[in-house]
């Protein structure tokens, strides 16, 4: 019997050990990375979650009987070696941590062999990702994926760090509920006792945050799981995590503030970034107006000109119509642009199309003059706001959207905007573009039943000069609810929260839930509105997103250990999965054929 772990516990993480640590004695555990056997000396990477260190194993030091097991070594074997730290013999390998010693080993155990690997625990792989989910377990060895969950567990604690020095009491609340509403499907657990019954998974812990504050408990904070049965789109998962809080007596300067300090500290933390506070605000109408997106990258200028005013004499049929009647006349200058070639400034015209806009208006400028199909049309009052508001300059071109709706030019300049800041590399990919976007409005239209839908959650408060619009014109009114946008990206939403249970019922009113329904989906929560609920709000970051960021990763499936695909399947469990027929006879369910 070996002494390992019994006795010779690990002493050092592979990644760990440095020259100044020559002379010492040291015990590694971990798995082989690589073997290189040269001659009688065989060399291995040994590897665990510190990084790899090179074990040298040699006739001279290690028995007969160690020597054999070495030479029998390959990669993903566990092993465990002690041995004394030295200077390498060889050449140092600049590219390691660890790369100026190496162990040579006096006792050598093997603790497990492994099969042939469906792919390296390299840095990168060409595995296919329907692979690399299979076996998540091995995929998880590889260091980006290694690095991704250390950052992602050192962001947690440092959230619980910040939100304990700011008094805020951790709960957990329940995951058998029932539905909250955050506009998207539940997912339903069917009750067994209570046959005929469902729980609903939390869409998020909305209505339980609420009733703690009514509870009195003023500053709450969880990071939980949350579930939403949607049709994946790009980057969402069914089930992720949020970093949410709610507090009492504040308004949104307070919680915008906590959260710039959580946001600080993590950035402070984790990616040695001093994150100027506080975090830049600005309303919803100035982010659709400069920016075109309420989630704007700010990382780079360019924003949009309105031109809508100027088109209502210009002599471009087009611009005059649409500004005529109401519509908008918006565009851009991109810096460089002119260097794009007609098929390149085509292909941004079938871009903007693609939100429906119906086509690009462009101008170039070079050697002092206006060049393309626009540069007939610029005017006197054109030009100034071109080369004078705009600041456009040889070397540039300037693009336009027209449309009678406004909002399909809008959108449609503002995803052109966040192109264009790839295509012409605007964004330092090191930097950070932080900003609040506030003021959203209550409702929008669901473009499929035509009913009124809150934009963010029918707790959310109006603003209080815009109560009285609720019955007469509800998509006027504003809220007091707030999104923080990282790199162009949602990162986290929240709002000052209704507390008097008659706007909760006007809310309801105008989304169309009369009081039967309100009474059945959340007659909880409007009889603690009842019981001296205080004023209060809070906020929701989503966490995978948030630490995708601070990793640099592309999707948030490289942040979660273990992710579902686009299908909202798991292919390494392979759930969801059939049940046996008792299980649903227990639970009163039978299958019918779709
Ligand atoms: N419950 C909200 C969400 O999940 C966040 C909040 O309003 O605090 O988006």
């Amino acid at each position: 019997m070996s002494r390992f772990i019994t006795e010779w516990k690990k002493s050092h993480g592979a990644g760990e050990l440095r020259i100044e640590d020559a002379g010492q004695t040291a015990v590694l555990m971990g798995w082989v990375d690589a073997v290189r056997n040269h001659g009688g000396t065989i060399f291995i990477d040994l590897r665990d979650r510190f990084g790899v260190a090179q074990v040298v194993f040699d006739g001279a030091s290690l028995g007969e009987a160690d020597m054999e097991v070495a030479k029998g070594l390959r990669q993903e074997y566990v092993v465990a070696v002690r041995g004394t730290i030295q200077k390498r013999a060889g050449k140092p390998n600049p590219k390691l941590a660890t790369g100026e010693v190496e162990v040579v080993s006096t006792d050598l155990e093997l603790f497990n062999r492994s099969l042939p690997m469906p792919f390296q625990v390299a840095d990168e792989v060409d595995a296919k990702e329907e692979t690399r989910l299979k076996y998540r377990f091995l995929d998880l060895r590889r260091p980006p994926l290694r690095k991704a969950m250390i950052l992602r567990s050192e962001a947690a604690r440092l959230a619980r760090e910040y939100f304990a020095s700011q008094g805020f009491v951790e709960f957990d609340t329940p995951i058998l509920t029932k539905s909250t509403p955050e506009g998207a499907r539940d997912y339903l657990v069917p009750s067994r006792v209570n046959q005929g019954t469902f729980f609903a998974l939390p869409q998020s812990p909305q209505l339980f945050k609420q009733l703690l504050q009514v509870s009195g408990y003023e500053r709450y904070y969880q990071i939980c799981r949350c579930f939403r049965d949607e049709d994946l789109r790009a980057d969402r998962q069914p089930e992720f995590t949020q970093i949410d809080l709610e507090m009492s007596f504040v308004d949104p300067d307070d919680v915008m503030t906590t959260a710039d300090g959580m946001i600080a500290s993590m950035f402070a933390g984790l990616k040695n970034v001093e994150v100027p506070l506080p975090i830049p605000r600005i309303t919803y109408e100035q982010a659709m107006t400069r920016f075109g997106v309420d989630n704007p990258d700010v990382r780079f200028g360019m924003e949009l000109i309105d031109l809508t005013d100027l088109a209502k004499t210009s002599g471009f049929q087009v611009f005059k119509s649409v500004a005529g009647e109401g519509g908008l006349v918006t565009g851009m200058v991109a810096s460089g642009g002119a260097a794009f070639s007609r098929k390149e400034v085509d292909a941004l015209t079938e871009f903007v199309k693609t939100y429906g806009a119906g086509g690009l208006a462009w101008t170039k400028r070079a050697d002092g003059k206006f060049t393309g199909p626009l540069a007939k049309f610029v005017d006197e009052a054109l030009e100034k706001a071109l080369l004078h508001d705009a600041g456009m300059k040889d070397g540039d071109l300037a693009l336009f959207v027209a449309d009678r709706d406004a909002s399909v030019a809008r959108t449609a300049a503002g995803r052109l905007r966040g192109h264009l800041g790839n295509k012409l590399s605007l964004v330092n990919p090191d930097e950070f573009g932080f900003i609040w976007v506030t003021d959203f409005p209550m409702f929008e239209r669901d473009e499929e039943t035509g009913k009124l839908v809150a934009m963010h959650h029918p707790f959310t408060s109006p603003n209080s000069e815009d109560l009285d619009l609720l019955s007469t014109d509800p998509l006027k009114v504003k809220t007091r609810a707030y999104d923080i946008v990282i790199n162009g990206q949602e990162v986290g939403g929240g709002s000052i929260r209704i507390h008097d249970r008659k706007v909760q019922s006007q809310v309801f009113e105008a989304l169309g839930i009369g009081e039967e329904e309100a009474g059945r989906k959340f007659g909880f929560l409007l009889e603690a509105l009842s019981y001296g609920a205080p004023p209060h709000g809070g906020l929701a970051f989503g966490f995978d997103r948030l630490v995708a960021i601070l990793v640099g990763a592309d999707s948030i499936r490289d942040v979660i250990a273990f992710p579902k695909t686009t299908r909202a399947a798991c292919l390494m469990t392979e759930a969801p999965s059939q049940v046996d027929t008792e299980q649903l006879t227990e639970l009163g369910i039978g299958l019918i054929e779709k």
